[in-house]
């Protein structure tokens, strides 16, 4: 449609089918919404666009689409809708019967990669918090297998389908969304490879860039990223926004809770320190780094003796 002015904004959809959760996602991780209270969201039955705009460099939409879409149907316009978007998430629902959601999965890949083959296909086998771990890790096998059989069988085997098993119970929701947020930013080699710089350079163990607002991590450096220094990371940027919010504001409550003064050290008493600081508007750096290596000002450690730089 001529009328509607082109957008270049990298876009994400959300899709899959009606309750498998797209509506708590998109209000867990980009509205704050407390996971308990989706109990009581009424299910999408219309295409929910939404604009996130978190940071400078990612802006991306979330397209909530109700379950049953016709993808035959004229009003439906999967040019314009797969055309410009950069990754599909698709919700499956792994506490309920998963067969029906795998051939709308099918027949959702088959229709958007003929459009874009450039799209990022990243399945979210989701509600696995009612799953035991071994439950999870079979429903994730079974899911794969039969996702990729499916489309070998519809001659896609050229396709390439990511899983992640998600809830908005904990934080894999978040873990699974930076991942796929990640893959769309093209910058993200080098926030990697800066990243590496300043820990290898500083006592930091584990440095993150996050994206205050979603809690996103847009990128960290390359050692593993182990889910309880995330869920760490998450709560002290929790902390620092909600002590900002009762004590950081002006009196005439003018301000923001986050701006270019904020930073702040968190001492646990595991001989753990986390350290935030803010790098711009919508960004901060998140560290995790050991007591011994945190100097007494109370700012980490750049290079010294007892650190990483050996004196000949
Ligand atoms: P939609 O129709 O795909 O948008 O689905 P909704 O977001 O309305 O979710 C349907 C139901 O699933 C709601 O009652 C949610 O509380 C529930 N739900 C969503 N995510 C999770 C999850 O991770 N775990 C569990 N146990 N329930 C979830």
């Amino acid at each position: 449609n001529g009328a509607v002015p082109p957008d270049n904004r990298p876009r994400i959809l959300l899709m899959g089918l009606r309750r498998s959760g797209k509506s708590s996602i998109q209000k867990v991780v980009f509205h704050k919404m407390s996971p308990n209270e989706t109990l009581f969201l009424e299910s999408t039955n219309k295409v929910v666009k939404s604009d996130v705009n978190s940071t400078s460099f990612v802006q991306f939409q979330i397209w909530d689409f109700p379950g049953q879409i016709d993808f035959f149907d004229s009003t439906f316009d999967s040019e314009t809708i797969f055309g410009g978007c950069g990754a599909l998430v698709f919700v499956i629902d792994a506490q309920d019967d998963y067969m029906e959601a795998l051939v709308r999965l099918n027949v959702t890949v088959s229709r958007a990669f003929k459009v874009n083959p450039n799209i990022k296909f990243e399945v979210f086998i989701h509600k696995v918090d009612g799953l035991s771990d071994d439950h999870k890790i079979e429903t994730q096998r079974d899911i794969h297998q039969r996702a990729t059989d499916d489309l070998a069988d519809s001659g896609l085997d050229g396709v390439h389908l990511s899983f992640y098993l998600t809830s908005i119970y904990d934080h894999s929701i978040f873990e699974a969304f930076s991942k796929v947020v990640q893959k769309l930013i093209p910058q993200l080699g080098t926030l990697e490879n800066l990243l590496d710089i300043l820990i290898s350079n500083s006592c930091i163990e584990k440095a993150f860039l996050f994206d205050v607002d979603s809690k996103i991590y847009i990128a960290t450096d390359s050692s593993p990223v182990d889910m309880q220094s995330y869920e760490l990371c998450c709560d002290m940027i929790d902390v620092v926004i909600d002590v900002s919010c009762i004590y950081g504001l002006k009196e005439d409550g003018e301000g923001t809770a986050y701006d270019s003064e904020s930073s702040s050290v968190i001492r646990l008493n595991n001989g753990t320190i986390l350290y935030l600081k803010e790098v711009n508007r919508h960004l901060a750096l998140v560290c995790i780094l050991r007591e011994d290596s945190f100097d007494r000002q109370g700012e980490p450690t750049v290079p010294t003796n007892s650190c990483n730089l050996r004196t000949p």
